[in-house]
């Protein structure tokens, strides 16, 4: 794609606030970008469009994959829109880093929502980390509350770390989960389902009925033994099928109940100031290793330090002092 928009920014920023999806996807495009020059413009575009940012729900969905995430997001998306929201639908894929084709970006991901003029989808970013695919997803995030989505979500699969860093961006965090299967067999660790503000047993259909309704006890009980979450929010068990649509109105319920509960007793803003710190700090930490490691005198110090360190010659704490006294130029 053709990226040459330097003398553009204001024609993006004004495209992504009229609510255009072609600028919207270019100028996460940039933010996508490795390049220096991409990136200086990403930050000059987010910068315009904080202002007009903030204004929606984000929803972190989880789960192990084939779970039915997508069928679920497509199937709760369209009920959305029909009733006039907008929806955006982002991804934060690990494995996008390391396969082209990744799990989120291979199929052909809710066709019908894509196709709906209310609705932008756009798979997860490649990246080196998960820190910063998490980084551009959140950044993303901005742009499309900007653009005027105001129902957001950020898929995720559910196999390690990456939960975490959906957790650290959005004010609701969905657990899907299958009829019957215990926690290990569904490859879900406990800390998952006690981040979760909701989980729903998908493909509670005719036929799984009884194990449906016997995994909604289990999780009821295991939920009851975790201390109280700091929102005051009890976690709720919601039966539901993406593919049949079934419980899909009761899930919105829950997630509109929880904005109403966590707005009221003022949780809502607190969590999004937290994250915002989590992310001020997150961004230095990252940028200051990054310069460090391409600094002129770290890399012509660095192999041989490393060597005294590995052959006994210097202690690893002495060694890392002296790299970054050399970084911060007080040699
Ligand atoms: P993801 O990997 O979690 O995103 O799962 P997908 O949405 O791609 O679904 C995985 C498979 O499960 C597909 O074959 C879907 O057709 C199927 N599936 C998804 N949702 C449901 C459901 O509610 N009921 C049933 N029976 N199958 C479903």
């Amino acid at each position: 794609m053709n990226l040459n928009f330097k003398t553009n920014i204001p024609a993006l920023v004004d495209g992504i606030l009229k609510g255009d999806r072609v600028r919207l996807g270019r100028a996460i495009t940039l933010i996508e970008s490795t390049k220096p020059a991409h990136q200086e413009m990403a930050q000059q575009i987010i910068e315009k469009c904080l202002p007009h940012s903030g204004n929606s729900i984000r929803l972190g969905v989880t789960g192990t994959p084939g779970v039915g995430k997508s069928t679920f997001i497509e199937s709760l998306g369209s009920f959305l829109v029909e009733k006039g929201e907008k929806v955006a639908v982002l991804a934060i894929d690990p494995s996008s880093q390391v396969s082209r084709g990744s799990i989120l970006g291979d199929k052909t991901r809710m066709e019908k929502l894509s196709n709906h003029p209310s609705a932008f989808i756009r798979p997860s970013p490649a990246g080196e980390t998960l820190g910063g695919v998490a980084r551009k997803t959140r950044e993303t995030i901005i742009l499309c509350e900007a653009a005027g989505f105001n129902k957001i979500f950020v898929e995720t699969v559910g196999v390690g770390q990456s939960e975490i860093a959906v957790h650290s961006m959005v004010d609701f965090f969905l657990l899907l989960l299958l009829p019957g299967a215990g926690d290990e067999l569904q490859g879900i660790k406990r800390g998952i389902v006690e981040m979760a503000d909701g989980v729903v047993i998908n493909k509670s259909e005719e036929e799984r009925m009884e194990l449906a309704k016997k995994a909604k006890r289990s999780y009821k009980n295991a939920l009851h033994l975790f201390p109280l979450k700091k929102s005051g929010w009890s976690t709720d068990v919601i039966l539901a099928s993406g593919l049949h649509g079934t419980g899909i109105e009761t899930v919105w319920e829950m997630i509109a109940s929880y904005e109403t509960f966590t707005k009221e007793n003022h949780y809502f803003i607190k969590r999004r100031n937290e994250q915002a710190s989590y992310w001020l700090s997150e961004t230095i930490k990252t940028g200051l290793e990054s310069s460090f490691f391409k600094n002129e005198k770290i890399k012509a110090a660095l192999e041989k330090v490393e060597k005294e360190v590995l052959e006994s010659k210097r202690s690893p704490f002495e060694a890392a002092e002296y790299l970054l006294k050399l970084f911060l130029n007080r040699y």
